[in-house]
């Protein structure tokens, strides 16, 4: 290929029009981030898993009365299990497992709208990750305990 010096004049022509794209860009805002290092705040609209919320009277405690209700209405079938016990002196069940299939959940919130005690929320989680199907199956109630532990 021989190079004349109308081609010569374009190539170059092209050269420092990239290199203007290129140059402007380094006096931009920068809009992306070192993910993992550091980390975006998460918008509170956005719906990870579902998680168990703690009571306002005791954060301690999780609202999940263990009525069911969820299960039946997941159109998914995600909520594997749901249990309780009552403890003495107390009205109600408390939930001591909470099984959640997060494979197969579209994250609708229809179990979310439908609790009565308003014990579920979505989480924040954005980043779970694992190598196999069960690392998606979590008991709620196990994940609401570590979550106040480390709060
Ligand atoms: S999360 Fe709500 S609807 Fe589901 S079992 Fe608990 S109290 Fe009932
Ligand atoms: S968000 Fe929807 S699919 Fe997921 S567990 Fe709740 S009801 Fe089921």
């Amino acid at each position: 290929m021989t190079v004349t010096p109308a081609s010569f004049i374009k190539g170059a022509a092209s050269l420092a029009a990239g290199m203007g794209v290129t140059i402007k860009s380094f006096f931009q805002p920068v809009v992306t981030s070192q993910y993992p290092r550091e980390v975006l705040e998460i918008t509170p609209r956005f719906r990870g898993h579902i998680k168990l919320l703690a009571s306002p009277e005791n954060p301690l405690e999780n609202m999940c009365i263990a009525c069911g209700i969820c299960v039946r209405n997941c159109p998914s079938g995600s909520i594997k299990k749901v249990d309780g016990e009552k403890r003495e002196g107390e009205k109600r069940k408390r939930a001591t497992v909470y099984m959640l299939d997060f494979t197969t959940c579209s994250q609708c919130g229809i179990c979310v709208e439908s609790c009565p005690s308003k014990a579920l929320g979505f989480s924040g989680d954005f980043n779970i990750a694992g190598f196999k199907r069960a690392d998606f199956y979590f008991d709620l109630v196990k994940e609401f305990d570590k979550r106040k532990k480390a709060s």
